[in-house]
Formats: C-alpha cells, sequence, structure tokens
C-alpha cells in the first residue's frame, strides 16, 4: 500500500498546505495519506460547513497564533492534473483557550510543523460531482 513514509519539516513562515504542495511537487509524490501533522502556526485559514452541510468552503474563518495543531490528517491527490492537498485538523488557541477544527484552507508556521506523508503505490484521483460541490476522490 504505502511506497515508503516521508518525514517532512516546514519552518518558520511556510505555508502549511503550499509547502506540503511544493514538497510533493519536487520529490514527484502525487498520491499520499497526510498520517499526521502536528506543530505551531502563527495563522490560519479554515472552511466550515455551510447550512446545507452539503458543501465546504463556503464561509472561511480566520485565526492568529499562536495557535497548536492537535492532530491533522488528509490526502495528496490529482484533479485535472493540478496536485490537492486536502488537510483537516483540530487546533488549539492559546488566546480562546479552546480547541476547534475543520478543513484547511491554508496556515502559516510560527514554529515548526512536523508532516509524515504515506506515499501510494497506487494513484488516487479527484473528479467533480455535481451533487457533491468540491471534486470527490475517485475509489475503487
Ligand atoms: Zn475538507
Amino acid at each position: 500500500m504505502f511506497k515508503e513514509i516521508r518525514p517532512l519539516r516546514l519552518d518558520k513562515k511556510e505555508t502549511l498546505i503550499g509547502g506540503i504542495k511544493d514538497y510533493c511537487t519536487k520529490n514527484g509524490i502525487h498520491s499520499a495519506v497526510i498520517l499526521t501533522c502536528i506543530g505551531s502556526l502563527d495563522s490560519l485559514q479554515l472552511a466550515e460547513l455551510i447550512e446545507d452541510h452539503s458543501r465546504f468552503g463556503e464561509v472561511h474563518k480566520d485565526y492568529t497564533g499562536p495557535l497548536a495543531i492537535l492532530s491533522a490528517q488528509g490526502s495528496v491527490s490529482t484533479f485535472e492534473g493540478k496536485l490537492i492537498v486536502h488537510l483537516h485538523g483540530v487546533f488549539s488557541s492559546y488566546h480562546e483557550k479552546k480547541a476547534f477544527g475543520s478543513h484547511v484552507v491554508e496556515g502559516v508556521t510560527m514554529n515548526t510543523v512536523e508532516i509524515f506523508l504515506g506515499v501510494l503505490e497506487n494513484p488516487i484521483k479527484r473528479e467533480m460531482r455535481p451533487e457533491s460541490g468540491p471534486p470527490v476522490l475517485i475509489t475503487a
């Protein structure tokens, strides 16, 4: 199933989704599972479910740090030849003293973020399904 498991570290001021995408692009990775992702962020933007509970992305909410990434996981796949990093996570805010989470739009690293990628042997792709909103993962 996994070709290999790769550790990845993002440093200060790197973007979370952009950094994962850059690493995958540089290393020729098109299909992977983001097994774990922990670290700290200066800022974060999440997409939250809208009222019909069927679509993400209509409501974006910004958070400012310091924030801890308590847990995050997702996938790296392709849609129409473009790399898609899909990440969901649970975060905590030093200022708000609470945990929260959702679909990650983007974040900026405060100190470091540690990620382990399980690179898949078989490619995974996404396609549009009108009833689903964003491109969905194709499964066997
Ligand atoms: Zn999502």
